[in-house]
Protein backbone atom coordinates (compact mmCIF):
# COMPACT_ATOMS: atom_id res chain seq x y z
CA UNK A 1 0.00 0.00 0.00
CA UNK A 2 0.92 3.25 -0.83
CA UNK A 3 1.76 5.84 2.13
CA UNK A 4 1.63 10.28 2.15
CA UNK A 5 4.04 12.14 3.68
CA UNK A 6 3.75 15.54 3.90
CA UNK A 7 6.81 17.93 3.58
CA UNK A 8 7.19 20.59 5.56
CA UNK A 9 9.43 23.72 5.26
CA UNK A 10 9.91 27.11 6.40
CA UNK A 11 9.89 30.08 3.63
CA UNK A 12 11.65 32.89 3.06
CA UNK A 13 9.21 35.57 4.28
CA UNK A 14 10.56 38.47 5.91
CA UNK A 15 10.93 38.89 8.58
CA UNK A 16 9.24 36.32 9.61
CA UNK A 17 9.26 32.82 7.81
CA UNK A 18 6.10 30.66 7.33
CA UNK A 19 5.70 27.44 7.31
CA UNK A 20 4.69 25.86 4.08
CA UNK A 21 3.86 22.10 3.20
CA UNK A 22 2.86 19.69 0.62
CA UNK A 23 2.23 15.76 0.51
CA UNK A 24 4.13 13.06 -1.99
CA UNK A 25 2.41 9.56 -2.66
CA UNK A 26 5.04 7.29 -1.90
CA UNK A 27 5.16 3.33 -2.67
CA UNK A 28 5.54 0.85 0.24
CA UNK A 29 8.84 0.72 1.74
CA UNK A 30 10.21 3.78 0.11
CA UNK A 31 11.75 6.22 2.00
CA UNK A 32 10.78 9.77 1.73
CA UNK A 33 13.98 11.52 -0.26
CA UNK A 34 14.98 14.74 -1.78
CA UNK A 35 11.91 16.57 -2.89
CA UNK A 36 11.41 20.04 -4.20
CA UNK A 37 8.58 23.10 -4.98
CA UNK A 38 8.14 26.65 -6.77
CA UNK A 39 10.16 28.84 -4.82
CA UNK A 40 8.96 31.80 -6.48
CA UNK A 41 5.73 31.43 -4.46
CA UNK A 42 7.26 31.55 -1.04
CA UNK A 43 9.63 33.99 -0.97
CA UNK A 44 12.51 32.01 -1.97
CA UNK A 45 13.13 32.29 -5.70
CA UNK A 46 12.68 34.34 -9.01
CA UNK A 47 10.07 32.83 -11.63
CA UNK A 48 13.45 32.02 -14.07
CA UNK A 49 15.29 30.35 -11.54
CA UNK A 50 12.38 29.08 -9.41
CA UNK A 51 13.63 25.35 -8.09
CA UNK A 52 14.10 25.25 -4.98
CA UNK A 53 15.14 21.60 -3.12
CA UNK A 54 14.03 19.94 -0.17
CA UNK A 55 16.27 17.75 1.60
CA UNK A 56 14.53 16.01 4.54
CA UNK A 57 15.93 16.27 8.55
CA UNK A 58 13.58 14.67 10.72
CA UNK A 59 10.73 12.17 9.39
CA UNK A 60 7.71 10.90 11.87
CA UNK A 61 4.62 9.51 12.19
CA UNK A 62 1.84 11.47 11.14
CA UNK A 63 -0.79 11.91 13.80
CA UNK A 64 -3.15 13.51 11.77
CA UNK A 65 -3.59 11.33 9.10
CA UNK A 66 -2.35 7.61 11.10
CA UNK A 67 -1.73 4.61 9.44
CA UNK A 68 1.50 4.44 8.10
CA UNK A 69 1.38 8.38 7.02
CA UNK A 70 4.80 10.56 7.76
CA UNK A 71 5.47 13.82 8.32
CA UNK A 72 9.24 15.17 7.23
CA UNK A 73 10.71 17.79 8.42
CA UNK A 74 13.18 19.89 5.76
CA UNK A 75 15.88 21.89 5.26
CA UNK A 76 16.20 24.03 1.76
CA UNK A 77 18.82 23.94 -0.62
CA UNK A 78 20.04 25.46 -3.71
CA UNK A 79 19.78 23.07 -6.81
CA UNK A 80 23.85 22.61 -6.04
CA UNK A 81 22.50 20.97 -2.81
CA UNK A 82 24.64 23.96 -0.75
CA UNK A 83 21.95 25.69 2.04
CA UNK A 84 19.35 28.21 0.60
CA UNK A 85 20.16 31.73 1.61
CA UNK A 86 16.50 30.94 3.72
CA UNK A 87 18.04 28.00 5.45
CA UNK A 88 19.07 29.07 9.16
CA UNK A 89 19.30 25.55 9.91
CA UNK A 90 22.04 25.23 8.58
CA UNK A 91 24.50 27.30 10.58
CA UNK A 92 23.04 25.89 13.49
CA UNK A 93 23.71 22.68 12.93
CA UNK A 94 27.52 24.04 11.74
CA UNK A 95 27.40 26.04 15.51
CA UNK A 96 26.57 22.67 17.34
CA UNK A 97 28.79 21.01 15.25
CA UNK A 98 31.72 23.38 16.67
CA UNK A 99 30.80 22.80 20.00
CA UNK A 100 29.83 19.34 19.99
CA UNK A 101 31.76 18.97 23.20
CA UNK A 102 30.08 21.20 25.28
CA UNK A 103 26.71 19.21 24.68
CA UNK A 104 24.41 22.02 24.81
CA UNK A 105 20.59 21.16 25.29
CA UNK A 106 17.53 23.23 25.17
CA UNK A 107 14.27 23.49 26.54
CA UNK A 108 11.66 25.78 24.52
CA UNK A 109 8.83 27.46 26.15
CA UNK A 110 6.30 28.48 22.98
CA UNK A 111 3.97 30.84 24.39
CA UNK A 112 0.93 31.29 21.70
CA UNK A 113 -2.63 33.03 20.70
CA UNK A 114 -6.01 31.22 19.58
CA UNK A 115 -7.90 33.53 17.61
CA UNK A 116 -11.54 33.29 16.23
CA UNK A 117 -12.08 35.66 13.58
CA UNK A 118 -10.20 39.18 14.84
CA UNK A 119 -10.40 38.39 18.51
CA UNK A 120 -8.40 36.47 21.06
CA UNK A 121 -10.58 33.00 21.36
CA UNK A 122 -12.99 33.44 23.71
CA UNK A 123 -12.96 37.63 23.98
CA UNK A 124 -15.85 39.57 23.76
CA UNK A 125 -16.21 40.97 20.07
CA UNK A 126 -16.11 44.50 21.39
CA UNK A 127 -14.23 45.75 24.59
CA UNK A 128 -12.42 43.20 26.73
CA UNK A 129 -12.73 39.98 29.37
CA UNK A 130 -11.71 40.81 33.42
CA UNK A 131 -7.90 41.49 33.31
CA UNK A 132 -5.14 39.76 33.48
CA UNK A 133 -5.06 37.76 36.95
CA UNK A 134 -6.69 34.59 37.27
CA UNK A 135 -6.49 32.85 33.79
CA UNK A 136 -2.58 31.65 34.30
CA UNK A 137 -3.21 27.59 34.63
CA UNK A 138 -7.06 28.20 35.45
CA UNK A 139 -9.77 25.75 34.80
CA UNK A 140 -13.65 26.62 33.75
CA UNK A 141 -15.69 27.58 31.09
CA UNK A 142 -15.33 31.45 32.36
CA UNK A 143 -11.42 30.98 32.12
CA UNK A 144 -10.15 28.48 29.65
CA UNK A 145 -10.89 29.06 25.90
CA UNK A 146 -9.31 26.34 23.63
CA UNK A 147 -8.35 23.64 25.77
CA UNK A 148 -9.58 20.87 23.26
CA UNK A 149 -7.39 21.83 20.74
CA UNK A 150 -4.84 22.41 23.42
CA UNK A 151 -5.23 18.49 24.12
CA UNK A 152 -5.23 17.86 20.55
CA UNK A 153 -1.97 19.14 19.75
CA UNK A 154 -0.26 17.70 22.85
CA UNK A 155 -1.30 14.03 22.25
CA UNK A 156 -0.37 14.65 18.36
CA UNK A 157 3.53 16.09 19.31
CA UNK A 158 3.41 12.82 21.57
CA UNK A 159 2.51 10.61 18.64
CA UNK A 160 4.52 11.87 16.38
CA UNK A 161 8.10 11.46 18.65
CA UNK A 162 8.22 15.15 19.24
CA UNK A 163 9.81 15.68 22.43
CA UNK A 164 7.49 17.88 24.00
CA UNK A 165 7.38 18.16 27.92
CA UNK A 166 4.28 19.93 29.03
CA UNK A 167 1.38 22.60 28.35
CA UNK A 168 -0.34 25.47 30.75
CA UNK A 169 -2.97 28.29 29.99
CA UNK A 170 -1.08 31.76 30.09
CA UNK A 171 -1.35 34.86 31.59
CA UNK A 172 -3.98 36.09 28.85
CA UNK A 173 -7.14 34.63 28.01
CA UNK A 174 -6.78 32.62 25.14
CA UNK A 175 -3.47 32.31 25.48
CA UNK A 176 -1.01 28.99 25.79
CA UNK A 177 2.12 27.44 26.23
CA UNK A 178 3.61 24.15 25.34
CA UNK A 179 7.22 23.21 26.18
CA UNK A 180 9.88 20.83 23.86
CA UNK A 181 13.00 19.82 25.14
CA UNK A 182 15.63 19.74 26.70
CA UNK A 183 16.64 18.16 23.16
CA UNK A 184 20.32 19.53 21.45
CA UNK A 185 20.54 21.77 18.46
CA UNK A 186 19.47 21.90 16.02
CA UNK A 187 17.08 18.42 16.81
CA UNK A 188 14.83 21.05 18.83
CA UNK A 189 14.23 23.53 15.91
CA UNK A 190 13.44 21.21 13.81
CA UNK A 191 10.86 19.89 16.41
CA UNK A 192 9.91 22.96 17.25
CA UNK A 193 8.90 24.20 13.99
CA UNK A 194 7.32 20.65 13.32
CA UNK A 195 5.17 21.28 16.89
CA UNK A 196 3.61 24.98 15.77
CA UNK A 197 2.79 23.05 12.25
CA UNK A 198 0.62 20.88 13.88
CA UNK A 199 -0.77 23.14 15.94
CA UNK A 200 -2.15 25.18 13.32
CA UNK A 201 -2.98 22.20 11.22
CA UNK A 202 -4.85 20.96 14.47
CA UNK A 203 -6.36 23.93 15.14
CA UNK A 204 -8.49 24.29 11.70
CA UNK A 205 -10.67 21.46 12.37
CA UNK A 206 -11.73 22.75 15.48
CA UNK A 207 -14.60 25.61 15.71
CA UNK A 208 -14.63 28.41 18.23
CA UNK A 209 -17.85 29.86 20.18
CA UNK A 210 -18.49 31.57 17.35
CA UNK A 211 -19.19 28.51 15.30
CA UNK A 212 -15.76 29.56 12.47
CA UNK A 213 -12.80 27.99 12.71
CA UNK A 214 -9.61 28.66 15.61
CA UNK A 215 -6.41 30.06 14.21
CA UNK A 216 -3.49 29.95 16.20
CA UNK A 217 -0.77 32.82 15.79
CA UNK A 218 2.54 33.32 17.39
CA UNK A 219 2.68 37.01 17.17
CA UNK A 220 4.44 38.80 20.31
CA UNK A 221 1.65 41.17 20.96
CA UNK A 222 -1.40 39.94 19.79
CA UNK A 223 -3.28 42.78 21.81
CA UNK A 224 -2.44 45.92 22.52
CA UNK A 225 -2.31 47.65 26.25
CA UNK A 226 -1.55 45.73 29.44
CA UNK A 227 -1.41 42.43 28.46
CA UNK A 228 1.56 40.26 28.51
CA UNK A 229 2.61 39.57 24.89
CA UNK A 230 3.83 36.45 23.94
CA UNK A 231 7.33 34.64 24.72
CA UNK A 232 9.64 31.74 23.87
CA UNK A 233 11.82 31.76 26.87
CA UNK A 234 14.64 29.33 25.87
CA UNK A 235 16.07 27.25 28.70
CA UNK A 236 19.68 25.92 28.19
CA UNK A 237 22.95 24.13 29.70
CA UNK A 238 26.16 22.80 28.81
CA UNK A 239 27.19 19.97 30.41
CA UNK A 240 29.58 21.90 32.82
CA UNK A 241 26.28 23.77 33.35
CA UNK A 242 24.96 20.95 34.34
CA UNK A 243 27.59 19.90 36.93
CA UNK A 244 28.43 23.27 38.58
CA UNK A 245 26.72 26.46 40.00
CA UNK A 246 29.88 28.96 38.37
CA UNK A 247 28.93 27.87 35.13
CA UNK A 248 25.69 28.65 35.59
CA UNK A 249 26.53 32.29 36.31
CA UNK A 250 29.46 32.28 33.79
CA UNK A 251 26.85 31.85 31.08
CA UNK A 252 24.61 34.22 31.94
CA UNK A 253 27.85 36.78 32.34
CA UNK A 254 28.65 35.95 28.89
CA UNK A 255 25.13 36.61 27.44
CA UNK A 256 25.69 40.46 28.78
CA UNK A 257 29.06 40.91 27.61
CA UNK A 258 29.85 43.99 25.92
CA UNK A 259 28.23 44.12 22.65
CA UNK A 260 26.46 40.79 23.24
CA UNK A 261 22.54 41.92 24.33
CA UNK A 262 22.28 43.91 20.84
CA UNK A 263 23.59 41.25 18.85
CA UNK A 264 20.78 39.09 20.40
CA UNK A 265 18.03 40.90 20.42
CA UNK A 266 18.17 42.13 16.74
CA UNK A 267 17.07 38.20 16.20
CA UNK A 268 14.96 37.16 18.95
CA UNK A 269 12.09 37.60 16.30
CA UNK A 270 10.61 40.48 14.93
CA UNK A 271 8.47 43.32 16.76
CA UNK A 272 10.59 42.12 20.33
CA UNK A 273 10.98 45.85 20.93
CA UNK A 274 6.96 46.05 21.69
CA UNK A 275 6.88 42.99 24.25
CA UNK A 276 10.08 44.22 25.98
CA UNK A 277 8.85 46.68 27.50
CA UNK A 278 9.78 46.18 30.99
CA UNK A 279 6.65 46.59 31.98
CA UNK A 280 5.38 42.58 31.72
CA UNK A 281 7.71 40.54 33.05
CA UNK A 282 11.28 40.46 31.62
CA UNK A 283 13.75 43.31 31.89
CA UNK A 284 13.42 45.76 28.98
CA UNK A 285 15.27 45.02 25.78
CA UNK A 286 17.72 47.69 25.84
CA UNK A 287 18.97 46.67 29.47
CA UNK A 288 20.49 43.79 30.59
CA UNK A 289 20.15 41.72 33.73
CA UNK A 290 19.93 38.02 35.47
CA UNK A 291 19.04 37.11 38.38
CA UNK A 292 18.03 33.90 40.81
CA UNK A 293 14.20 33.61 40.27
CA UNK A 294 13.75 36.58 38.79
CA UNK A 295 11.42 36.99 36.06
CA UNK A 296 11.79 40.53 35.62
CA UNK A 297 15.21 39.74 34.31
CA UNK A 298 16.77 39.64 30.84
CA UNK A 299 18.47 35.89 32.53
CA UNK A 300 16.38 33.66 34.99
CA UNK A 301 18.67 31.35 37.19
CA UNK A 302 16.06 29.05 38.62
CA UNK A 303 16.14 28.33 42.40
CA UNK A 304 15.54 25.03 41.99
CA UNK A 305 19.57 25.60 40.26
CA UNK A 306 20.86 27.46 42.79
CA UNK A 307 19.38 25.23 45.39
CA UNK A 308 21.04 22.40 43.41
CA UNK A 309 24.17 24.20 42.49
CA UNK A 310 23.50 23.19 39.15
CA UNK A 311 21.92 22.80 36.05
CA UNK A 312 20.71 25.41 33.52
CA UNK A 313 19.59 29.08 32.90
CA UNK A 314 16.25 30.84 31.32
CA UNK A 315 16.82 33.04 28.53
CA UNK A 316 13.43 34.89 28.84
CA UNK A 317 14.20 37.59 25.98
CA UNK A 318 13.30 35.51 22.53
CA UNK A 319 9.72 36.17 21.08
CA UNK A 320 6.87 33.54 20.35
CA UNK A 321 7.72 34.16 16.58
CA UNK A 322 11.56 33.88 16.91
CA UNK A 323 13.73 31.19 14.27
CA UNK A 324 14.49 28.26 17.42
CA UNK A 325 17.30 27.43 14.99
CA UNK A 326 18.85 31.35 15.21
CA UNK A 327 18.10 31.44 18.67
CA UNK A 328 20.00 28.33 19.76
CA UNK A 329 22.56 29.21 17.37
CA UNK A 330 23.36 32.66 18.85
CA UNK A 331 23.21 30.68 22.15
CA UNK A 332 25.46 28.08 21.55
CA UNK A 333 28.20 30.56 19.91
CA UNK A 334 28.11 33.15 22.85
CA UNK A 335 27.79 30.83 25.45
CA UNK A 336 30.15 28.09 24.04
CA UNK A 337 33.19 30.58 22.67
CA UNK A 338 33.29 32.65 26.12
CA UNK A 339 33.36 28.88 28.03
CA UNK A 340 36.17 28.12 25.98
CA UNK A 341 38.40 30.96 26.31
P1 LIG B 1 8.81 28.20 33.64
O1 LIG B 1 8.85 28.05 35.12
O2 LIG B 1 9.77 29.23 33.15
O3 LIG B 1 7.43 28.39 33.08
P2 LIG B 1 8.75 25.61 32.18
O4 LIG B 1 8.46 24.47 33.06
O5 LIG B 1 7.66 26.10 31.30
O6 LIG B 1 9.39 26.80 33.09
O7 LIG B 1 9.95 25.26 31.21
C1 LIG B 1 11.20 24.84 31.70
C2 LIG B 1 11.96 24.23 30.54
O8 LIG B 1 13.29 23.98 30.96
C3 LIG B 1 11.40 22.91 30.04
O9 LIG B 1 11.17 23.01 28.64
C4 LIG B 1 12.53 21.92 30.31
O10 LIG B 1 12.63 20.97 29.29
C5 LIG B 1 13.74 22.82 30.31
N1 LIG B 1 14.90 22.26 31.02
C6 LIG B 1 14.93 21.55 32.17
N2 LIG B 1 16.19 21.17 32.47
C7 LIG B 1 16.99 21.66 31.48
C8 LIG B 1 18.39 21.59 31.20
N3 LIG B 1 19.26 20.97 32.02
N4 LIG B 1 18.85 22.20 30.07
C9 LIG B 1 18.01 22.83 29.27
N5 LIG B 1 16.69 22.92 29.46
C10 LIG B 1 16.16 22.34 30.55
MN1 LIG C 1 6.72 28.05 31.13
MN1 LIG D 1 4.96 31.21 29.88
MN1 LIG E 1 9.73 30.52 31.47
Amino acid sequence: MAYIAEYIWTDGTEPTAKLRSKAQVLADGKEPGIWGFDGSSTNQATGDQSDVVLSPVLVTPDPIRGGDNKLVMCETLLTDLTPHPSNTRAKCAASAEQYDDLDTWFGLEQEYTFFEGNAPLGWPDNGFPAPQGGYYCGVGSDEIFGRKVVNAHLQACIDAGIHISGINAEVMPGQWEFQIGPVAAPLVGDEMWLARWLLYRIAEDFLGPKGTPISATLDPKPVAGDWNGAGCHTNFSTTEMRESFEACEDAAKALGAEGKPALHIADYGDGVEQRLTGAHETQRFDQFSYGVSDRGASIRIPWQVEKAGKGYIEDRRPNANCDPYVVTQLIIDTVCSAAKS
